[in-house]
């Protein structure tokens, strides 16, 4: 589970068209990456996928059902922002387990979740502290940690590194990719870094003004760029 569907979206703040009526289908599994310029509607593009944006027009569906007018709790995503948004005072056992704790979820199921999620993150030394005693590095995963215990039929990152200096964003551009073959579950990765969207991606859209410029694979935007945009942006000879 996992493909979602996004049939004429398009997006108006006031006057101001962000997003003009735009197509675009996600199998299941994959893992797409949307990258453009900063301000270009990435961040909107995903939060309408999200629900945390309502569409002007057009309609979301996800595994084949209309969620255009379902909350953002009820689609069965989760969504990891480059602020890392963990509670402070609490450790980060309680921080994997507060979305279960607000679905109800028993404990004993809730401990099982978050052996695992720390495990495949490597925070299993690191369940008792609190944020404030985490490197960036180990706050991210932490946030990651709490999107994977959701169980989600897809994962959206916004810029999840962009907080992180370059040494550990190669390190975990790995462990995301590593994390996306383990649970083969769709994943959505927001990005202004051309590199990020060439070594990570199944599929790459490229946006430029809310406009989807092309869609491929890394290769295929390599080497055949639709147009100079895409040619210039992922710096590919054309
Ligand atoms: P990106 O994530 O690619 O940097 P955004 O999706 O954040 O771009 O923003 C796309 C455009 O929409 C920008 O011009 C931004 O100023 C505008 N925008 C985003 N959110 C709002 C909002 N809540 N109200 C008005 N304009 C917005
Ligand atoms: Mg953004």
């Amino acid at each position: 589970m996992g493909s979602i569907v996004l049939d004429k979206v398009q997006k108006k703040f006031g006057e101001t068209e962000v997003i003009p009526p735009l197509d675009l289908e996600i199998n299941d599994g994959e893992f797409v990456v949307f990258v453009g310029p900063s301000g270009c509607g990435k961040s909107t593009l995903l939060r309408m996928i999200a629900g945390l944006e309502d569409l002007t027009s057009g309609a979301v569906a996800i595994d084949g059902a209309d969620v255009t007018e379902t909350s953002p709790a009820k689609r069965g995503l989760s969504m990891v922002f480059q602020s890392y948004a963990l509670y402070p005072h609490m450790t980060v056992r309680k921080n994997i387990a507060f979305p279960m704790r607000m679905a109800g979820i028993d404990q004993a199921t809730q401990d099982a979740k978050i052996d695992a999620a720390a495990k495949s993150l490597n925070l299993t030394d690191y369940l008792d502290r609190k944020p404030g005693q985490l490197s960036g590095g180990q706050r991210q995963r932490v946030a990651i940690g709490r999107a994977i215990v959701r169980e989600p039929s897809a994962f959206l990152f916004d810029e999840p590194l962009s907080n992180l200096d370059a040494a550990l964003r190669v390190g975990m551009r790995l462990e995301i990719m590593e994390l996306h073959k383990k649970l083969n579950t769709t994943m959505i990765y927001v990005t202004h870094d051309q590199v990020e969207a060439m070594t990570m991606a199944d599929k790459i859209v490229v946006l430029q003004a809310g406009v989807i410029e092309q869609v491929g694979s890394p290769l295929e935007l390599y080497h055949r760029p639709r147009n100079k945009f895409v040619a210039g942006f992922i710096g590919s000879p054309k």
